[in-house]
């Protein structure tokens, strides 16, 4: 309860800072707050399960409801639809926390505040924020269904079909990899209104869970992030009156193209707590473990390997923050972005794999956390926009910045 009331605080205090100057090399005192609140809150609540979450494959429905209580599901939200209207410095500094005990619910964290209720946020009327925004900011998750069975890196190739019947669409097709779609009670499904037009075809759908003809598919059989839970949504004949459009017709791809931006960030600091988690494990064992008559933290590979792991990790940080503060702002922070996601989510793989190396024997099997923060970690190079179509994407604006 103390907790709850302490978040709560903290979290209306920060949104009179939102304006506030950053300063790359500290978070403020606010920050450094909410950052205390959520590692306590993790550390209680989903280090101590996260091992088995992942060995069973459960969704953390419990915690996920403490995290609504707590606010820390509608972090960008304004205040009047229920959120606790912070900064996206607050977001990152909370999903890494929320991460750094459990990847897969950081995933859950993630993908709900950045994909679903902060486009909400953004690109909803105010209708469709009563019903689709305000029940979301305290427990109840929402999903983004953007991917495809053969529509994935190549959004233009979508075809899930939404065509005009009167005053509703009819959507057909399958959506996959959805995450929390088995747990969601509504989704952000985008469609094309007309196939031959590409992307410019494709919209937005605000479509509730359950809905007359969706049903689910099998829920993936995952390598890590394991608490979360991801699925197909197969739609037949789904009927969506005119008013669940978000945004406009044929400007899905840049609407959710927008929200990516500034989800990378989200995934990037999902990345951060899986990268620091190992860090952390990678030098407690080194202390403790023995060879050659010293603790193994002695030995100068093992000290090397610990700066190497943990000058990445640094760095990686840094491009987040700042990533952070420039989704703040009203201009695209695609470079920004993508850089952070970039280069977070290759710090965390190789932190994490280094961090087996450390705990030679013991990193290999599930007795220590290390392997499962390994499998974990792959996945940040993967969604959100897999880590060589980011490349594609900083390569090109470099380009064109230093051409002019
Ligand atoms: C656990 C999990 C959760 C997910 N959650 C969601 C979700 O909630 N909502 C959602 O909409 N999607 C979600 N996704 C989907 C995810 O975003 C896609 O998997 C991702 O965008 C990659 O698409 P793909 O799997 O079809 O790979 P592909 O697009 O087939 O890419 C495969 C490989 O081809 C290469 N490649 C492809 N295109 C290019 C290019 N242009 N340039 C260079 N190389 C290229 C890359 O090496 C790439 O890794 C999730 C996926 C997973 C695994």
């Amino acid at each position: 309860m103390f907790l709850q009331k302490l978040s709560r605080c903290l979290l209306k205090g920060l949104s009179n800072n939102i304006s506030r100057p950053f300063s790359l090399h500290k978070l403020s005192e606010e920050h450094l707050m909410l950052q205390k609140t959520c590692r306590d809150f993790a550390e209680a609540e989903l280090k101590p399960i996260a091992a088995q979450l992942d060995r069973e494959h459960k969704f953390p429905a419990d915690q996920i409801q403490k995290m609504g209580e707590l606010g820390l599901l509608a972090i960008n939200v304004s205040e009047k639809y229920g959120g606790s209207e912070q900064d996206s410095l607050a977001l990152a500094v909370a999903v890494e926390e929320i991460a750094r005990a459990c990847g897969g619910t950081g995933t859950i964290m993630s993908v709900h505040n950045c994909l679903y209720v902060n486009l909400l946020d953004r690109c909803g009327t105010e209708e469709q924020k009563e019903t689709f925004l305000k029940p979301f900011t305290s427990g109840t998750l929402g999903c983004f269904a953007l991917s495809e069975p053969d529509a994935g890196s190549d959004v233009g190739a979508m075809s899930t079909i939404a065509r005009l019947d009167g005053n509703s669409y009819i959507l057909n097709g399958t959506k996959s990899w959805v995450t929390s779609g088995a747990e969601g009670k509504a989704a952000i499904v985008f469609a094309t209104v007309d196939k031959t037009l590409k992307h410019k075809g494709i919209t937005g759908f605000l479509v509730p869970l359950p809905s007359p003809g969706l049903s689910l598919g099998k829920k993936e059989d995952k390598m890590g992030i394991r608490s979360s839970s991801t699925c197909n949504l197969i739609l037949e004949d789904v009927r969506i009156p005119k008013e669940n459009v978000l945004g406009t017709i044929g400007g899905g791809f840049k609407m959710a193209m927008e929200q990516l931006d500034k989800a990378r960030v989200g995934i990037a600091s999902q990345a951060l707590g899986i990268a620091q988690a190992a860090l952390e494990i990678a030098v407690e064992y080194a202390s403790q473990r023995k060879a050659f008559g010293q603790p193994i933290n002695q030995l100068q590979a093992v000290k090397l390997r610990i700066a190497d792991m943990a000058v990445k990790l640094e760095a990686a940080r840094l491009l987040v923050w700042r990533a952070a503060a420039c989704c703040d702002e009203p201009q695209r922070t695609t470079k920004e972005s993508s850089m952070a996601k970039l280069a977070a989510s290759e710090a965390a793989t190789f932190v994490s794999h280094s961090a087996i190396q450390i705990l030679g024997g013991m990193g290999y099997v599930t007795d220590l956390p290390a392997e499962r923060y390994y499998r974990d970690a792959r996945i940040t190079e993967i969604y959100a926009g897999v880590n060589d179509v980011q490349r594609i994407l900083i390569g090109d604006l470099i380009i064109k910045e230093l051409q002019h």
